[in-house]
């Protein structure tokens, strides 16, 4: 018989441990169902300068964790386990998952977004051997060796400044002649040291031999092909992708109003079923931020009881 709770939470980003903050301090019982590590997306954010009140080089993860430790002291219980399956219609919510199926009278959807592919050959073959999607993660690998950053906005520009501190030379690949990133980002990537930039292109191919030394770019204007391959003495490059996040729903699909994959919620967070909320980068919204995302937690806990009390 599986455990009934108050409130499940699915995804333990920002998002979801500020709906559990909220929601355990609203004395509800808690639940939160996290498929690998806390914190999403941020958790491999190397700075976050933009978190009303976070510390002088704040890192994704140190955030996170005051995070998950502030709902956990707040009573929130938390699990690893894969969402395979859930029934969210009816007053009981069943949340199937890899290892236990769990209960709950309302449920807050906070499974954010994945990074997205290149899609060309090789990309997945060379995951890992020179094609990164993290750089806090991997960074310290490019010491001294050449790096591509390819995508043009926020994200892309943030994390090659951030690579800069590692590579001998860090070049965005972006598919068109202007940047994406807010403007005050940009002119700080212009006066980085270190950062190049390689216009109206595109990655056609990645290849090499056990590690990525190869190349090949399309130019998006004239479809002229160029090859790129490593410096003999390094034997490897770096490609770090940053083009944006799909939104994590799959498991969710069919089962759920959906917009290209993203939930859409009222200003209240909730969806078209009653009993389930969405929080965070998964809901269609415009700024995703992590202080947009707590707020949605926030709000859709707050709700989340609200309903629940109306039930009794
Ligand atoms: P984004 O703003 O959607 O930018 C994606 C970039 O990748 C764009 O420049 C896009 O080119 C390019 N791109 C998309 N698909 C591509 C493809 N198949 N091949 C080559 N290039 C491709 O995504 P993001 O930078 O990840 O940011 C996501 C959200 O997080 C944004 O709201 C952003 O403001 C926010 N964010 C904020 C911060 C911060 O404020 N510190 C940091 C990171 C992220 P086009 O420009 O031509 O479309």
């Amino acid at each position: 018989m599986s455990k009934m709770y108050d409130i499940i939470i699915i995804g333990a980003g920002p998002a979801g441990l500020a709906a559990g903050l909220y929601a355990g301090r609203a004395k509800m019982s808690t639940l939160i169902i996290e498929k690998a590590k806390d914190g999403g997306q941020i958790a491999i954010t190397n700075e976050i300068e933009n978190y009303p009140g976070s510390e002088a080089e704040e890192s994704g993860p140190t955030l996170m964790a005051r995070f998950s430790a502030q709902a956990e002291k707040f009573g929130a219980e938390k699990v690893y386990d894969t969402v395979i399956d859930v029934e969210l219609e009816g007053d009981v919510k069943t949340i199937k998952c890899e290892k236990e199926t769990y209960q709950a009278k309302a449920v807050i959807i906070a499974t954010g977004a994945n990074p997205m592919k290149i899609g060309c050959p090789g990309e997945d073959k060379f995951t890992g051997k020179g094609v990164s999607y993290c750089a806090t993660c991997d960074a310290a690998f490019f010491e001294d060796f050449e790096v591509y950053v390819v995508g043009g906005g926020d994200a892309a520009v943030e994390e090659a400044m951030y690579l800069t501190k590692f590579a001998r030379k860090v070049t965005i690949i972006h598919r068109r002649d202007e940047l994406r990133a807010a403007k005050s980002i940009q002119e700080k990537a212009f006066k980085t040291p270190k950062l190049e930039f390689m216009w109206n292109s595109v990655v056609e191919e990645l290849t090499g031999d056990d590690l990525l030394n190869r190349m090949v770019i399309k130019d998006t204007k004239t479809g002229e092909l160029r090859e790129y391959l490593a410096d003999p003495e390094d034997g490897l490059f770096g490609v770090f992708v940053f083009i944006g996040y799909r939104p994590a729903t799959t498991v969710f699909e069919g089962k759920l109003e959906m917009d290209r994959g993203y939930i859409p919620t009222d200003d209240q967070m909730r969806t078209k079923i009653p009993g389930v909320y969405a929080a965070g980068d998964v809901r269609v919204k415009e700024l995703r931020q992590v202080v947009t995302a707590a707020a949605d937690g926030a709000i859709a806990a707050w709700q989340a009881a609200n309903y629940i009390d109306s039930m009794k």
